[in-house]
């Protein structure tokens, strides 16, 4: 998950003013969180509720209720115009988008599941809450299913080939660095940011491979970093510099997040196990109790 909140600090600058090279400081005094990381820490919340969810029903109602709960405190942030207007409205129902928001949200579910099929059941469930489209639930399962893999030492190609089956991924990132543009949908930014994971050297590398096709920066760097964090693992310099950036409220979710998983080293990458037997801790206050 902190991959993702890297992604976003890092990409924060360069969404509205894209920087199409891997050559740039990844920390600066203009970068900031913006809506990815929120998301991902609202929804990081609603997993720590539970040690296993047994009713997808009720587990999306603790997850449209964190997300407000999250949500309205950062109106700012630069969601994107209906999900602002849901979250502000206090929607409950979801509204077809397809938008890549779900994608960008959805990592700490990679972590938080126990196996390929019970992460890919609340991936989607994470996006049907908004983004129900058939596009908007795939961008979600692929990317939590692509951590998943990744973090139980799976190869780059095993990863490829599971993302294989939702994406077709024909193209290099300097093939289209040129003329890619801004697209907010999960069908043209979802592949590339598995691609500047699948070109990566390491995770500091998919994060400038994403930043560097231009684009919406700050999302497919967060989607990007958080594959990359699964696969790589982060270094701790980098990540305390990045949540650096957050203010208490959101650094202390996300703290107790991470605090919750066992990490340790395998392969290239991390295995890690979520902690199941912190008695079903409620971390966060709830306003509504
Ligand atoms: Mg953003």
């Amino acid at each position: 998950m902190t991959g993702a909140i890297i992604g976003d600090v890092v990409g924060s600058r360069f969404e509205f003013d894209n920087h199409k090279s891997k050559e740039f400081e990844l920390f600066d005094k203009d970068c900031d969180f913006t809506d990815d990381s929120v998301m991902t820490i609202a929804v990081a919340k609603a997993l720590m509720h539970y040690d296993k969810i047994t009713d997808i029903e009720e587990f999306k109602m603790r997850l449209i209720y964190d997300m407000h709960e999250v949500g309205v405190r950062y109106p700012s942030c630069g969601y994107g115009g209906r999900f602002w207007v849901w979250m502000m409205r206090g929607g409950t129902e979801p509204y077809n988008s397809y938008g890549n928001g779900s994608a960008m949200r959805v990592s700490p579910v990679g972590w938080f599941a126990s196996s390929l099929e019970e992460c890919e059941m609340l991936a989607a469930a994470t996006a049907e809450v908004t983004h129900n489209h058939p596009e908007g639930v795939k961008g979600a399962v692929s990317v939590a299913g692509a951590i998943y893999l990744a973090r139980t030492g799976h190869s780059m190609q095993a990863i490829k080939e599971y993302v294989s089956k939702f994406y077709t991924i024909d193209f290099t990132l300097d093939e289209i660095r040129d003329d890619y543009d801004f697209y907010e949908i999960c069908q043209k930014s979802v592949p590339q940011a598995f691609e500047a994971f699948f070109e990566s050297t390491g995770f500091e590398d998919a994060v400038r491979n994403a930043i560097s096709i231009g684009g919406d920066s700050d999302t497919i760097a967060a989607i990007a970093g958080s594959v990359a964090e699964a696969f790589y693992g982060v270094d701790e310099d980098m990540k305390e510099t990045a949540l650096s950036y957050l203010d208490d409220y959101l650094f202390d979710i996300a703290d107790l997040f991470e605090k919750r998983i066992k990490k340790s080293v395998t392969r290239s990458g991390f295995e890690s196990i979520y902690i199941t037997d912190c008695g079903g801790i409620q971390p966060i206050p709830c306003i509504n109790k």
